[in-house]
C-alpha cells in the first residue's frame, strides 16, 4: 500500500474514494482493474473500517465485525482467490444461542454448516491485504466537497484542498455521508435530494467490551460464540477469541468479546471503561452461570454507527440516478445491511455503476 498522511499537495486522479473500509477497498480494485487512477482517503490511522483488529497487552482481538460469511460469490472470489492467504481460517466451533432467561441452546445446524471466515491475527488482515497495491491517504478525513461543474474538489478538516477529481465515491455509513454532503458546496436541488435519501437510514450504536482472564477462569465450551436469539438480553453477542485462532491470546488465557445490545449500549454509553467492564463481567457471569472475577485485561470500543437498521436501507438505483450525472457515487453497508461480505459486493457494484456512467 502506498499509505500516506495528508500533505499539502493537491492530488489528481480519476476517482477519489472517501473511506477505506471494505466497500471502498473493493470498489478501488474494480476501478483500478479498469485502468482508472484511484486515490482513497481514510480518516483513521488504518484501513478496514469496522472490520478491524486491536492488539493490546499481548491480546489480538476484533472489536467490530466478528467473521465473514462464506458461500457468497463476490466475497469468496476476493477472500479465496484474489487475496488468498494461509492466514485465512474457517472458525471450527459453532455459534450457539441464548435467550433473555440465560438459556443456552445449540445453534442452527444449517447456519453452522456454512463457513465463517476470519484471519489468524484478526479481520484487519483483509483490509491490509486489499490496500497493498492501492494509494491510500490515512489520517485524512474529508470534511467537505465543492462541485466544480464538472468535477469535485475535496477538502480536509484543516480546510486544505487535497484533490481535484472528476468522480467521487463516498463509502461512509449514511449519517456520516449525510454530514459530508450537508457541509459541501453543490447544486441545492442535488444536495436536498441526497440528504432526503441518506437521512432515511438509521444506524444502531454498539458497545463492544473485551475481557480477558487466565483460561482456568472459564472452562472450554462446545461453541466459539453465543448469539442472543430473542433480542431481549443486554448482551447481543459473545465470542471467545482464542477459538477463532489460538495465536490471538497468550497461552493459557481466554479473551471474550462481548457486544452489548443497542438499548443497553445507548443507556450505558457515557459510563467509563472500568464501570462497563465490571457491569459486563456481571452480565457474562449470569449468562454462563459461573461467577467470574474482575477481568485481568479489558478494553472498550464505542461504535456510534455500528450497524444499519434493516428496515431503513438505501435503494442504490434511486440514489445513483440522482447523483451519477454529477460524477458522485455512494457505496457501503447502508445499501445492503451490516455484513462484510455484502459491503464487499456493494463496493464492487458501485464501481461498476461508476464505470457504466462514463460510457
Ligand atoms: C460491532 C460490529 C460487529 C459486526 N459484526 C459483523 C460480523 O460478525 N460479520 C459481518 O459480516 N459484519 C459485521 N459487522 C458489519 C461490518 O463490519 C460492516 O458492515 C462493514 O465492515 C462495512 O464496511 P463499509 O466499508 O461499508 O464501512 P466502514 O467499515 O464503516 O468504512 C468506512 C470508512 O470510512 C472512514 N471514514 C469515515 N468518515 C470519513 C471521512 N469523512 N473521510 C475519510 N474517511 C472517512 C472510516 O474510518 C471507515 O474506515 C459488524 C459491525 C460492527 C460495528
Amino acid at each position: 500500500m502506498e499509505s500516506r498522511r495528508e500533505d499539502a499537495h493537491q492530488r489528481s486522479a480519476e476517482v477519489a474514494v472517501i473511506g477505506a473500509g471494505v466497500a471502498g477497498l473493493a470498489a478501488a480494485h474494480v476501478l483500478r482493474d479498469h485502468a482508472l487512477q484511484v486515490i482513497l482517503y481514510e480518516r483513521e490511522e488504518r484501513v478496514g473500517g469496522r472490520a478491524t483488529t486491536r492488539v493490546r497487552a499481548g491480546f489480538c482481538f476484533d472489536p467490530g465485525a466478528q467473521y465473514i460469511h462464506g458461500n457468497a460469490p463476490a466475497s469468496d472470489a476476493l477472500l479465496l482467490q484474489r487475496f488468498a492467504t494461509s492466514e485465512l481460517v474457517a472458525i471450527a466451533k459453532p455459534v450457539w444461542t441464548f435467550d433473555s432467561q440465560n438459556r443456552i441452546r445449540e445453534g442452527d445446524r444449517r447456519q453452522n454448516a456454512l463457513p465463517r471466515w476470519t484471519y489468524r491475527y484478526g479481520l484487519l488482515t483483509l483490509g491490509e491485504l486489499m490496500a497493498r497495491e492501492l494509494t491510500v491517504y490515512t489520517h485524512c478525513e474529508i470534511a467537505r466537497l465543492a462541485y466544480l461543474r464538472p468535477g469535485w474538489r475535496l477538502f480536509s478538516t484543516s480546510d486544505q484542498a487535497v484533490a481535484e477529481v472528476p468522480n467521487v465515491l463516498v463509502t461512509l455509513p449514511a449519517p456520516e455521508a449525510a454530514a459530508l454532503i450537508a457541509a459541501s458546496e453543490l447544486p441545492s436541488e442535488l444536495q436536498q435530494a441526497l440528504l432526503a435519501e441518506l437521512g432515511k437510514v438509521h444506524y444502531r450504536p454498539l458497545l463492544s467490551v473485551a475481557l480477558a482472564w487466565p483460561r482456568s477462569a472459564l472452562p472450554p465450551t462446545p461453541y466459539y460464540a453465543l448469539v442472543n436469539s430473542d433480542k431481549a438480553h443486554p448482551i447481543s453477542w459473545l465470542a471467545r477469541e482464542e477459538e477463532k485462532s489460538p495465536e490471538r491470546v497468550p497461552p493459557a488465557w481466554t479473551l471474550l468479546i462481548v457486544q452489548l445490545a443497542p438499548d443497553y449500549s445507548r443507556a450505558h454509553w457515557s459510563w467509563d471503561n472500568q464501570a462497563l467492564a465490571t457491569a459486563t463481567t456481571t452480565l457474562v457471569s449470569t449468562l454462563l452461570g459461573q461467577r467470574l472475577p474482575a477481568a485481568d485485561f479489558y478494553d472498550v470500543q464505542r461504535w456510534p454507527l455500528a450497524l444499519p437498521e434493516p428496515g431503513t436501507l438505501l435503494e442504490a438505483e434511486a440514489l445513483h440516478r440522482v447523483s451519477a450525472p454529477y460524477g458522485l457515487f455512494f457505496s457501503g453497508d447502508a445499501f445492503t445491511g451490516g455484513r462484510v461480505h455484502l459491503a464487499l459486493a456493494q463496493g464492487k457494484e458501485s464501481a461498476f455503476r461508476l464505470l457504466a456512467s462514463r460510457r
